[in-house]
C-alpha cells in the first residue's frame, strides 16, 4: 500500500511518501535510544511541561490539524477538530496524574522496607490505524512519555500527513529531539523493527490480521505487546429502557466517524416487544442525515477511508440481503457521487442465521437490527461472537442491569450510554478484540518494568 494521502471524497492522489530507507530507519532508532538515556531521569514535572505544551498546541492549531484529518480519511470536519480537543485532553490528564500513578508502592512484607517502582522500559513502537489518526497516537504516546518512555510511530499509509503532524506537535512542544519520531514505513518494515535490540515493546490499533502479525514479530523477539482490535460491539434495549434516549445514542453510537469505529455500536439487539418502534424510529433518523463532502460542517456522513473498505462492506451488506434480509434504508452505494467513497446509511433487518451480520465486523454506517423475545437470549446473542471490546446496554431495571453487567463478555459496558473512550478509565478488549489496556492507570502501567525491591 503507497504511503500517500488520497482524498476519500474524491479519490484524487494529493501527496505521496517514499518509505523509509534501511538507513534511515537505522538513524531514527539511534536517535530514539540516544534520546532514552537522557530522557528516562527528566522529572516528572519536566515531562508534564512538555506534555501541557503539546496539548496547548493542539488547542491553538485544531482546525488546521482537522483540516488534515478530514482531507486523509473523511470524518466530518466537526468531528476530527473535537478529535484534536481530545487528544489535548489526554495530555493534559496524564501531565497531571502520572506522577501519582507512577509513585513507588509500599507492600508491608517481612523486609525492613519492600515496595514497587514503575521504571521505564525504553523505545516503544506504535502501530496506529487511520480512523482516529490523532487520538489513537496521542493515548498512546501521552502515557508512555509521562512513564520516560521513547516512541515510535508507524501509522497507516493512508495518514501519513497526520502522522508528520504529530512528529511536528511534539517537537514544537520541547520534547528532546528523539523522543517521539514518525517512522513513514509500509507494514511489511515492521517485523524488522520490532526485531532491533533497541525496541523493548510495541502496541498496535487495527484489525485482527495486522495484530496477529505484529504478536507474532514480538513472540519471536520476546516482547511485550498490546493489542486493540476489531470489534462488533452489541447495543441491547430493553422494554423497560427510555426508547426516545436509546435511538438517539443508537444513531450516533452507530454512525460516529462515518460507522468506522472499533466501538462503534454494531449489533442492535432489541426486546420484541419494542423492536418495531425502535426500527422506525431508528430508520426515521437515519433518513434524516446529510451524507456528503465531510469539510461541509453541515455534512453528517462524510466517505469511507478507502476504496477497500467501501468494497468490502458493500460485499457484507450484498451477502446478508441475498441471504433474505431486509433494508429499512440504504443497502446501497450513494450513487450521484461515484468517485468518492461514499456508502448510504443502512438499517438491516431479518437477518438470516450464518449471514455475516452474526459473526463480522461492519466497518461503516450499516445498523444490524436483530429482535429476542427476552435478556437470555439478548444475552446470549451478545456473547455470541469472537469479538469482546464493548457493549452497551439500555434499561431501567436493575435487576436485568446486574446481569448486564456480569454476563456480558467485553472490555466494558455501558448501561444506559453509548461507549466511549475517556481518560480516566481503562479501555480495551476481550477475546479476539485484543488484550492490554490503554488510558487510565492500567494504560500507563502496561509498558514499564513494575520493579519489586526488598531492602532486608
Ligand atoms: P489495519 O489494516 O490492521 O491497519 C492498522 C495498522 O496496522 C496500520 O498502521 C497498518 O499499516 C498496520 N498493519 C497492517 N498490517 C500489518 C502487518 N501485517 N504487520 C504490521 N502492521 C500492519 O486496520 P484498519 O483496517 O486500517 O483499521 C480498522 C480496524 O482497526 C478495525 O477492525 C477496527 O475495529 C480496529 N480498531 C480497533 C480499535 C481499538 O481500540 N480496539 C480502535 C480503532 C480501530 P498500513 O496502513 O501500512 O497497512
Amino acid at each position: 500500500m503507497a504511503i500517500a494521502t488520497i482524498n476519500p471524497a474524491t479519490g484524487e492522489m494529493l501527496k505521496e511518501f517514499t518509505p523509509l530507507t534501511n538507513e534511515a530507519i537505522e538513524q531514527r532508532l539511534a536517535s530514539a535510544q540516544q534520546a532514552f538515556e537522557q530522557y528516562r531521569y527528566t522529572s516528572f514535572a519536566q515531562r508534564a511541561e512538555w506534555l501541557n505544551a503539546a496539548a496547548q498546541i493542539l488547542d491553538d492549531r485544531k482546525a488546521e490539524f482537522g483540516q488534515i484529518m478530514t482531507l486523509e480519511m473523511g470524518k466530518p470536519i466537526a468531528a476530527a477538530v473535537a478529535e484534536v480537543e481530545k487528544s489535548a485532553w489526554v495530555c493534559r490528564y496524564y501531565a497531571e496524574h502520572a506522577a501519582q500513578f507512577l509513585s513507588d508502592l509500599t507492600i508491608e512484607t517481612d523486609a525492613s522496607q519492600s515496595f514497587i517502582r514503575y521504571q521505564p522500559l525504553g523505545v516503544i513502537l506504535a502501530v496506529m490505524p487511520w480512523n482516529f489518526p490523532f487520538w489513537q497516537v496521542f493515548r498512546f504516546a501521552a502515557p508512555a512519555l509521562m512513564v520516560g518512555n521513547v516512541g515510535i510511530l508507524k501509522h497507516a499509509s493512508n495518514v501519513p500527513q497526520s502522522a508528520l503532524a504529530i512528529e511536528e506537535v511534539f517537537s514544537k512542544a520541547g520534547f528532546p529531539q528523539g523522543v517521539f519520531q514518525t517512522l513513514l514505513v509500509g507494514s511489511d518494515q515492521v517485523a524488522q523493527i520490532v526485531a532491533d535490540d533497541r525496541v523493548k515493546a510495541a502496541t498496535l490499533t487495527g484489525s485482527e490480521a495486522a495484530g496477529a502479525s505484529l504478536a507474532s514479530a514480538c513472540g519471536q523477539q520476546i516482547k511485550k505487546v498490546v493489542l486493540e482490535l476489531g470489534g462488533s460491539d452489541p447495543f441491547i434495549v430493553l422494554d423497560s429502557a427510555d426508547l426516545e434516549a436509546a435511538v438517539s445514542a443508537a444513531v450516533t453510537a452507530r454512525l460516529i466517524n462515518n460507522g468506522q469505529s472499533c466501538i462503534a455500536a454494531k449489533r442492535f439487539i432489541v426486546q420484541e416487544s419494542i423492536a418495531a418502534a425502535f426500527a422506525e424510529k431508528m430508520t426515521a433518523k437515519f433518513a434524516e442525515l446529510k451524507v456528503g463532502d465531510p469539510m461541509n460542517p453541515e455534512t453528517n456522513i462524510g466517505p469511507l477511508a478507502t476504496p477497500d473498505i467501501l468494497n468490502d462492506l458493500e460485499v457484507q451488506v450484498q451477502a446478508c440481503l441475498q441471504q433474505g434480509a431486509r433494508a429499512l434504508i440504504g443497502g446501497d452505494r450513494l450513487s450521484t457521487s461515484p468517485q468518492g467513497n461514499y456508502y448510504l446509511p443502512t438499517v438491516l433487518t431479518d437477518l438470516p442465521p450464518d449471514c455475516p451480520a452474526y459473526q463480522e465486523e461492519f466497518f461503516g454506517p450499516v445498523a444490524l437490527l436483530f429482535p429476542v423475545p427476552d435478556l437470555d437470549t439478548a444475552i446470549h446473542l451478545a456473547n455470541s461472537t469472537s469479538f469482546g471490546l464493548g457493549a452497551s446496554a439500555w434499561t431501567q431495571n436493575a435487576d436485568e442491569r446486574d446481569r448486564l453487567v456480569n454476563e456480558l463478555e467485553a472490555g466494558c459496558v455501558f448501561i444506559n450510554s453509548m461507549v466511549k473512550s475517556d481518560p480516566r478509565l481503562p479501555f480495551g478488549g476481550i477475546k479476539r478484540s485484543g488484550y492490554g489496556r490503554e488510558l487510565g492507570v492500567e494504560g500507563i502501567r502496561e509498558f514499564v518494568n513494575i520493579k519489586t525491591v526488598w531492602i532486608q
